[in-house]
């Protein structure tokens, strides 16, 4: 499970993305990466690894940002890379994902065929790609076009490169809360990225984008309707919301199974086989008569029935 943080207010949108980031930790990752809107455009900077990869980098650069988004990336599609870390950049719009685009071969090939070229090797470029191919100057209006042609799981932070201090947010499957207090607008994957700056929130229901401004919050329906939406609060401390209400990160870890299997395999099962596409080369396993599997504790016992 990846993070996901975007934040557009008053205060340091650098320091205010690497701590939630920071607190986003625990879902585990592989590489992580920022978005900032400064000197009149969008900068990016994503590192694979862990993220004091991402803070060194981010302490080299001269960012002066009050609006940005983040996100730790637990590789699904493409090896865990520079290139294949959020944010993803298709002309106007750059966004961090978090889920699984399961159409996003169709969908490449038929946006290839328009023209558009890809870097990475994730299926959340695509996404990105195709936002900016609806994109005619109406952020909620291209969203939830673009939610329609989306299968899958996700939950969105973009920015749009002509719509400054702005980002949205969107989600299926995938988790997203909003919040607001005096120095800004939040959207996270989770409550530990924000209850440092409040322990009121939104619940971001699937079919709503949520819309932060410098001035604050709003909530859109897919067909451009305002919505009113009420406002939670959390009762757990930070370490209470890292264990989702359970009593242990164990007993989490071992309900959190089914889900985490899924998120690994899926990728790599087309009509109900395995499919190595784009990772290996055709054939691999062709000339191959014996597999070792290596590993200790409870992946060797998972080893064993392997
Ligand atoms: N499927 C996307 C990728 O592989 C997002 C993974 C995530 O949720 O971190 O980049």
């Amino acid at each position: 499970m990846c993070g996901i943080i975007g934040y557009s207010g008053s205060g340091d949108a650098c320091a205010v993305v690497l701590s939630a980031l920071a607190a986003l930790e625990y879902r585990g990752y592989d590489s992580a990466g920022a978005a900032f809107w400064e000197h009149g455009g969008v900068t990016l900077v994503k590192r694979q690894g862990r993220l004091a990869r991402l803070e060194e980098a981010l302490a080299a650069g001269k960012h002066d940002a009050h609006c940005g988004i983040g996100h730790t990336r637990w590789a699904t599609h493409g090896r865990p890379t520079d290139v294949n870390a959020h944010p993803h950049r298709s002309g106007r719009v750059t966004l961090v994902h978090n889920g699984i685009i399961e159409n996003y071969a169709s969908l490449r090939e038929r946006l290839s065929r328009r023209g558009v070229s890809f870097l990475s090797q994730t299926d959340t470029e695509t996404a990105a790609a195709l936002l900016d191919s609806l994109y005619a100057g109406d952020p909620v209006r291209a969203i939830a076009q673009a939610a329609e042609l989306l299968e899958g799981s996700f939950a969105f932070a973009i920015l749009f490169s002509d719509r400054p201090g702005e980002v949205y947010g969107v989600r299926r499957g995938s988790p997203l809360i909003a919040a607001r207090d005096d120095a800004g607008a939040y959207i996270a994957s989770d409550l530990p990225a924000i209850l440092p700056h409040t322990n009121r929130y939104y619940l971001l229901e699937e079919g709503e984008i949520a819309c932060l401004t410098p001035a604050g919050i709003s909530f859109r329906a897919f067909d451009g309707a305002v919505i009113q939406k009420e406002e939670k609060q959390a009762a757990w401390s930070v370490e209470s919301a890292r264990k989702d209400g359970y009593d242990t990160f164990m007993r989490k870890e071992i309900d959190e199974q089914p889900r985490a299997l899924h998120d690994t395999v899926a990728s790599r099962v087309r009509d109900g086989l395995p499919c190595w596409k784009g990772e290996l080369p055709d054939g691999f396993f062709r000339d191959k008569t014996k597999l070792t599997i290596t590993a200790c504790g409870t992946a060797y016992h998972a080893g064993m029935i392997g």
